[in-house]
């Protein structure tokens, strides 16, 4: 069994891997520390250094054998590659994660067990959270930007660990969006992402170590879209 190499060693950020089968502009590799993207968290950037040069990563695609990486251009590097993530924005996917998981969980404590319906982590230091609450008003969500930067300034540690999909099905709250779970792993095993003392789930991002490597953050708006949905905007940095 594997797990993903971005989550088993989340500060190995520059690894050499085997081109085990490619094509122009993608690679099929042995192991690779790039996230794909998914569940609302951005592809990393980052670069693959070959003999014959060096590539920006543009995105992954699986299927049945493996992640086929993309690279800039039409190139079919061989060999033995260097893989590395770009460290900042890895940091900034991270950062945003964590908080929407803080704010997640102040709104399914505060709401009632409300369900995120979307969420969108940006590369310009924002991320939105959409939640289905009917009823709620702004003023109130507003309100949980308090709470969401003690949280921070609280510096929970976070961290992982797996339940068989069974037992976390059994446990309420464990999935907390209303269209989306993570992806089985392998075993089928789900991993659970818990911030200590005030959230677990189930997620197959990735997320700060602590929750006070966050910059403190700000509710910039709050929108409603249709009846049921409200959409809340977070940008980093104090007001
Ligand atoms: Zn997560």
């Amino acid at each position: 069994m594997t797990r993903p190499w971005y989550i088993e060693h989340p500060e190995a950020l520059a690894v050499e891997a085997t081109v085990l089968d490619r094509r122009p502009g993608a690679v099929l590799l042995d192991r690779s520390p790039f996230f794909p993207g998914g569940g609302g968290q951005l592809p990393d950037r980052g670069r693959m250094t070959w003999s014959g040069g060096a590539l920006a990563f543009e995105g992954a695609e699986s299927d049945e054998r493996g992640l086929w990486h993309r690279f800039a251009g039409d190139d079919e590097p061989h060999g033995t590659v260097l893989l590395e993530v770009d460290a900042g924005f890895r940091h900034l996917m991270c950062e945003l994660h964590t908080l929407a998981h803080v704010l997640n969980a102040l709104v399914y404590q505060a709401h009632g067990g409300a369900l995120l319906t979307g969420a969108q982590l940006s590369a310009d230091g924002t991320f939105r959270v959409d939640f289905d609450l009917p009823g709620v008003d702004s003023a109130s969500l507003r309100a949980l930007e308090a709470p969401m930067n003690e949280a921070i300034r609280g510096n929970l540690r976070v961290t992982d660990s797996y339940l068989r999909r069974a037992e976390a099905e059994a446990i309420p709250g464990m999935f907390r969006s209303k269209s989306v779970s993570p992806p089985p792993s392998p075993d089928g095993q789900v991993r659970i992402v818990e911030i200590a003392g005030l959230d677990r789930q189930a997620c197959g991002g990735t997320h700060l170590a602590s929750t006070g490597q966050a910059r403190l953050a700000r509710i910039l708006k709050i929108d409603n879209k249709g009846r049921q949905n409200r959409r809340i905007k977070v940008g980093l940095g104090e007001a």
